[in-house]
């Protein structure tokens, strides 16, 4: 059963070993531990609904509950003191096309606002319900879920929208195909999710983001549906698959999408390698994105992602060997480790590997063959359950990403941790921040930061010290070259920072669309825009 305060699975733990807790203890401090809200507590505050009774909905408190956040880190906080804030009048599982359209027929009737909703693994706020007089009704769209054709020839696959990675991968791979596109929150995420936000994946530097993966569709608007055809290319003026994906349910409802899928790969090989300092792994990459050596997964982290990983892998005597091994190499403190991934057909692939492998080592990577790849395949979708132990013994977790280029990626690096670091000093207490690049391109890479700090006994306090390291780390973003996201997306956490790379034009052009499209702004209001 899924959690509904937390990340995942409730009988999926992630135990962190005592040396990960005691390292957290002398670099940040202690958290304070209260107890989580009960979901009697949360479901006790949900408010009448004020939608009709309808049998094409539900207005259930726990299905209210169930969408009313979603996984940023204040809902979070909101969902463990079972302080929930706004609730979603009513949740409607479509199955159909016409199901979907009827309910958006209902709501511009009724003037009920709509929130189209995935998997509900927003961290930017996306799928909240925002305090308002207008009744919200939800449109959890997981009930559309099927494969509906796979043109093996054409390398093309149609599939409802509410597919979750497992379900889209489960259906391509019993066929022998692969979408290749796998979030870490894989899980549950969606791929109207995924196309609405603009996602990318683990592996997105083989396959593609899902932007390069999401070729037509079919969006139902209160102006009737859009359909994309799955053109390989056009050059028939503006590309309107550019208004769907990053759309984040603000002009429609994606109920199909048309996919490029490849056939699985046959040869997959996880492998690391450590470097002497970041700025030499960064030269590896930079590299091997301009020579396009095609790379499945990779992550460099940097000195203290790599460190902390090791602390907190559990594996005491195997880091305590590697550490020894590592040291007596010349690779000490600032050393960086790199975890990534060949794939694809076995000769090419291990060609691939090959020139991968020569040019880690000509920029001093250290090769340690394939043990830690293994274990990062083995906890792929694992890692995010750490959020859950961290919470419980004190400490809140988030993170904050962009992507620039290759000269600025270590500036901006630098400065969001510093920014975050110095923004928990002004209120004497004490951040972990830390960064890794996991995508690539010929023109620079995304900047991932992860961030870790105590939390308060007051839900308020812990809120108050996220809000203003979120907004720090955004400003040094926008204002030092950097998007204000690589792959989150906007939502409401984000939308404050829009302006500063679109323009004041460029936000005209999205308000005006939203205008015509959604006169009386009902879809997902206070979103994007
Ligand atoms: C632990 C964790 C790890 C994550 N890792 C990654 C990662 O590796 N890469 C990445 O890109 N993101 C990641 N995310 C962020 C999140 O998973 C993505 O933004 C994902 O694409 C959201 O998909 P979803 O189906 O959960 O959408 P939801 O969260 O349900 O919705 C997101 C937005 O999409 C809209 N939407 C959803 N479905 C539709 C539809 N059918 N039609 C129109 N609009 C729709 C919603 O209205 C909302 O605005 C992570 C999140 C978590 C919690």
């Amino acid at each position: 059963m899924r959690r509904w305060n937390g990340w995942g699975e409730t009988e999926i733990d992630y135990p962190v070993p005592d040396t990960a807790s005691r390292y957290l203890e002398s670099l940040i401090g202690v958290g304070e531990v209260v107890p989580d809200a009960t979901l009697e507590t949360a479901l006790a505050q949900a408010p009448a609904s004020r939608l009709p009774e309808n049998p094409a909905y539900t207005t259930a408190a726990l299905n209210r509950l169930h969408h009313a956040r979603g996984q940023s880190l204040p809902d979070w906080i909101a969902l463990r003191h079972g302080q929930i804030g706004a609730f979603p009048d009513g949740v409607a599982y479509p199955q159909t096309v016409p199901e979907v359209a009827e309910l958006l027929r209902l709501a511009q009737q009724k003037h009920i606002c709509l929130i189209p909703y995935g998997g509900g693994t927003s961290v930017l706020g996306h799928i909240n319900p925002l305090a308002g007089e207008r009744p919200v009704l939800t449109i959890d769209m997981r009930r559309m879920n099927h494969l509906l054709s796979l043109d093996k020839k054409n390398h093309l696959a149609k599939f409802e929208a509410g597919a979750s990675g497992p379900e889209v991968e489960a259906s391509l791979s019993a066929q022998g195909y692969t979408l290749g596109h796998f979030p870490q929150s894989f899980e549950y995420s969606t791929l109207g999710g995924w196309v609405a936000t603009r996602s990318s994946g683990q592996q997105s530097h083989l396959y593609g983001r899902i932007e390069d993966l999401f070729l037509g569709g079919r969006l139902e608007t209160f102006y009737g549906t859009m359909e994309l055809p799955p053109f390989p290319d056009s050059a028939a003026g503006p590309d309107l698959r550019q208004l769907v994906l990053g759309g984040e349910g603000r002009i429609g409802i994606l109920t199909q999408a048309t996919v490029r899928v490849r056939p699985r790969p046959v040869f997959e090989r996880y492998a690391a390698a450590f470097f002497p300092t970041w700025e030499h792994g960064l030269e590896a990459l930079r590299r091997a994105a301009q020579e396009r050596i095609p790379m499945g997964m990779l992550r460099l982290s940097d000195a203290t992602e790599t460190e902390t990983t090791l602390i907190l892998s559990g594996k005491k005597r195997l880091v305590g060997a590697a550490r020894g091994l590592l040291n007596a190499a010349g690779y000490r403190t600032e050393r960086c480790l790199l975890v990534y991934a060949i794939a694809g057909e076995t000769r090419t692939a291990q060609q691939s590997l090959s020139r991968l492998k020569s040019l880690l080592v000509a920029c001093r990577g250290l090769l340690v063959g394939q043990w830690i790849g293994k274990m990062w395949k083995k906890n792929q979708f694992r890692t995010p359950y750490m959020r859950n132990t961290l919470w419980e013994l004190g400490y809140a977790l988030d993170t904050i990403e962009t992507a620039t280029t290759w000269e600025q990626a270590p500036v901006l690096a630098a400065r969001v941790q510093a920014a975050i670091c110095a923004t928990m000093e002004e209120q004497n207490q004490q951040a972990l921040a830390f960064t890794h690049v996991s995508h690539i391109y010929e023109t620079g890479a995304n900047v991932y930061t992860t961030f870790i700090f105590p939390r308060a006994a007051d839900p308020a306090a812990t809120l108050e010290r996220w809000q203003a390291i979120k907004r720090a780390a955004s400003l040094v973003i926008v204002k030092e070259g950097g998007t204000i996201s690589h792959q989150h997306g906007v939502g409401v956490d984000h939308a404050p920072y829009l302006s500063y790379e679109k323009s004041a034009v460029g936000m005209k052009m999205l308000a005006v669309l939203h205008e015509c499209m959604d006169p009386d702004d009902l879809m997902n209001p206070g979103k994007l825009i």
